[in-house]
């Protein structure tokens, strides 16, 4: 008798185990055929088992990686089979709905200057295109925006999340503006965008960027209407060493303009997530800067 028990309460378990197996097994499929997979694993063995769909399918990946705790930003997802390019813009098009067409001067700008275009912090409000075209139009965005004091230097204002990244920093290692004028080092007006740009360049230059024939002058001084500055997410800062950049980089500050030294960009994600997004590192008199893959 007690050995027929046994033998029930064993079947049983095999029977329930079986059940276990078959149900979770369909769960997993579910997910995977639903496209919200929430890791590298899950998204490359989705990719490898997958064979019947086209090789570029859309595949929402939410990368395996966390923030730190000083950045509250979201990471934004993507697709890991696209390659780098296609990846970056299918990134930025989560915050800029009209990518500009490859060839005209506002995807020249958007390689340029596009890189704060990967954060989507909803706190962060960021231009609906590239470049503005007058004093009034930056005003009008400019008026929308939530700034923040940064207690360095005379008058700095960014956008209120950046200026705590900054702020922060600063509680963690020395670094000071360069030249310790808010208006020029930290949120500029057109005025002072157009100010700078004459004191460099001229509109024979300006017509040689529309064109696509100068370039270089775009890591010196943006064009009119075209600077990061005017977004509030940008300072100049006088940074000296390696352990001030690494402060600066676990905060979510980056330099994003290649050959531009005392330029930082706010990105606000944290760096280990930046080659996944596209971006590509180029080290200038050993100085290391995000660079856009466009
Ligand atoms: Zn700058």
């Amino acid at each position: 008798m007690n050995r027929f028990f046994r033998k029930v309460i064993v079947i049983c378990a095999c029977i329930f185990l079986s059940a276990v197996i078959v149900a979770s097994s369909s769960i997993t499929h579910r997910t995977v055929s639903q496209n919200t997979v929430q890791s590298t694993e899950d998204c490359l063995i989705q990719a490898s088992i997958d064979t019947t769909s086209e090789p570029n399918k859309p595949c929402l990946y939410q990368p395996a990686i966390t923030n730190p705790d000083n950045l509250t930003n979201p990471i934004p997802t993507y697709n890991p089979n696209l390659p780098e390019k296609e990846r970056f813009l299918s990134i930025v098009n989560h915050t800029l709905p009209l990518i500009p067409d490859i060839g005209t001067f506002e995807y020249i700008l958007l390689r340029q200057y596009g890189a704060v275009f990967v954060n989507n912090n909803p706190l962060i409000k960021l231009p609906p295109k590239v470049l503005f075209t007058n004093t009034q139009e930056t005003k009008q965005y400019q008026a929308n925006l939530t700034m923040g004091k940064v207690n360095i230097g005379n008058n700095c204002y960014l956008q209120k999340v950046a200026a705590d990244a900054l702020n922060k920093s600063r509680t963690q290692i020395n670094i000071s503006l360069k030249s310790g004028n808010g208006a020029g080092d930290c949120t500029r007006s057109y005025d002072t965008n157009l100010r700078f740009w004459r004191k460099y360049a001229s509109n024979k230059t300006l017509e040689q960027v529309r064109q696509g024939k100068e370039t270089r002058i775009l890591s010196v001084v943006a064009p009119p209407g075209t600077s990061q500055h005017l977004w509030g997410l940008a300072v100049d800062l006088k940074v000296y060493n390696s352990k001030q950049r690494e402060v600066l980089n676990q905060n979510g500050w980056f330099q994003t303009v290649e050959g531009d030294v005392p330029h930082w960009t706010y990105l606000g994600v944290p760096e280990e997530s930046l080659t996944m997004f596209g971006f590509r590192k180029r080290l200038v008199k050993n100085i290391p800067y995000w660079v856009t893959p466009l």
